[in-house]
């Protein structure tokens, strides 16, 4: 195991880092599941990036269609034509459903998938036979993450990423309970019993701004990085849709973490008997080959537009983008051939069981969860009371810094830290491609850095 400190006197450079002082240690070559920092050192990422290298790196095949992709045509504007690359990908998309999605928007992240799909279920309000412009509110969750552009972060109820930009946020949002088990099921609650409430609360909300006043309710299918790895509780987000069907408003569905194989089927929506009116799609879409994210557009609302405008009223430059398009498509052909899927829902399993075998009992470990390979560990000051660590103590970025520069591993740190309302996380993406060893060394080398921090297992 690496012992290798790295430097966090920052030298000088041009790049906006996240911090203005510590530069964070530079990457010069990324294989498989490894990464390589400048001065050798061999990192696991156990991360993902951002849950986003589900291959793995330096995938041979990806770079070859990526290659192919050049030498035909590296870029068009895609109001103006289309490509063979984007016609596939879509087309895979749409499949991929069913046929539930009808068609596809490709945008150049996750961030902008959201903002796409925030302005066509609008549309679709003004479109329909007998508009009703009066739709301009969409409810969300506490604690939700859907991006970082302003509409984005407009039905993101992550508390510090609004806070100094709330004033500029589009105001007529609403913020509903997440699904959380772990705080906010109460004692002797049942799962129906909880996802009564839940729908209840969401019904109120429906009653108190005035139900036609909502283009749609946005939700993560599965809460990845804010909350935790939080998977639905069974029946409720058919109980959401069921809510939001009854008063006219779109069911929309952010998938830019969960979906695309990372939770164990290709869109997490297939294991909670729902289909989204609307649903974005991102990082695993790419695997990191290529800045790519995706909206996937359901029969209702193509009918509607179709009948309508005939237009979605909405492009950007790189939309489209046929390179990234060939990256993306050529990254699910590998999925598929390589049954990466199965592996995830296999491999995730497997790293539960690791994971809870080896820090189940530690004194700082509120909650393991997880589905397929997106797993967190919620860690608390106190089991008992579940109350989080103060903020300031930083816990889960020292956990992070300790992982990367005691233990090689890369960890996504996330929770209390940033928002106060939960324990700190660790959070752990690996890519779709791991065996039994990796999840043993990831397992090894993410309680080594815990314990590291916050003491041994006891
Ligand atoms: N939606 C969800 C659920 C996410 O997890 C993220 C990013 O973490 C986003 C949207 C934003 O995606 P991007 O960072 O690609 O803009």
């Amino acid at each position: 195991m690496s012992q290798k400190v790295f430097s966090t006197e920052a030298p000088p450079s041009s790049v906006l880092h996240a911090s203005l002082s510590i530069n964070p240690p530079k990457i010069v070559r990324a294989e498989g599941h490894y990464l390589y920092t400048t001065d050798g050192t061999k990192i696991f990422d156990a991360s993902g990036g951002a849950a986003v290298s589900c291959l793995g790196h330096n995938n041979a095949r990806v770079k070859r269609a990526i290659m192919d992709q050049l030498n035909k045509v590296e870029y068009t504007f895609s109001p103006h034509f289309t490509t063979d690359a984007y016609e596939q990908l879509a087309k895979f998309l749409v499949d991929s459903t069913g046929g539930a999605m009808k068609k596809v928007f490709v945008t150049g992240s996750g961030s902008e998938a959201v903002e796409a799909c925030l302005k066509m279920a609008r549309q679709y309000f003004m479109e329909l036979p007998e508009p009703q412009p009066q739709r301009t509110r969409f409810i969300a969750r506490d604690r939700s993450y859907h991006g970082n552009t302003i509409a984005s972060l407009s039905v993101s109820g992550h508390k510090a990423r609004r806070a100094i930009y709330e004033p500029m946020l589009l105001q007529n949002m609403s913020f509903v309970s997440p699904c959380y088990p772990y705080r906010d099921m109460r004692k002797g609650e049942t799962d129906e019993q909880y996802v009564a409430r839940l729908a209840q609360e969401l019904e109120d909300e429906f009653q108190r701004v005035g139900p036609n006043t909502v283009c749609g309710v946005v939700l993560e299918t599965m809460a990845g990085l804010t909350l935790g790895a939080v998977a639905p509780v069974p029946g409720y987000l058919k109980a959401m849709k069921a809510v939001c069907e009854r008063h006219g408003a779109l069911f929309v569905l952010d998938e830019v973490l969960a979906g695309m194989g990372r939770t164990g089927t290709l869109h997490a929506w297939e294991q909670e008997d729902v289909v989204p009116d609307l649903q974005t799609v991102a990082k695993g879409l790419g695997a990191g080959y290529a800045p790519i994210g995706a909206l996937l557009v359901g029969k209702k609302v193509v009918d509607v537009l179709s009948q309508g405008t005939k237009a979605f009223m909405h492009f950007q430059t790189y939309h489209g983008h046929p390179t990234a398009c060939a990256a993306a498509y050529e990254v699910q052909q590998v999925i598929k051939d390589e049954g990466l899927v199965e592996n995830c829902r296999k491999m995730g399993i497997y790293l539960g069981e690791r994971l809870r075998d080896r820090l189940g009992v530690h004194k700082n470990v509120g909650e393991i969860r997880g589905r397929g390979l997106v797993w967190a560990i919620e860690l608390v000051q106190d089991r008992v009371t579940k109350a989080p660590f103060p903020v300031q103590t930083k816990v889960a970025p020292t956990i992070h810094a300790a992982g990367l520069q005691k233990f090689a591993i890369a960890l996504l740190p996330g929770g209390g830290v940033v928002d106060g309302m939960n324990g700190d996380l660790v959070v752990l993406a690996p890519p779709y491609t791991i065996t039994r060893e990796d999840v043993d060394l990831i397992v090894e080398h993410t309680a080594k850095a815990i314990e590291s921090i916050l003491g041994p297992a006891e």
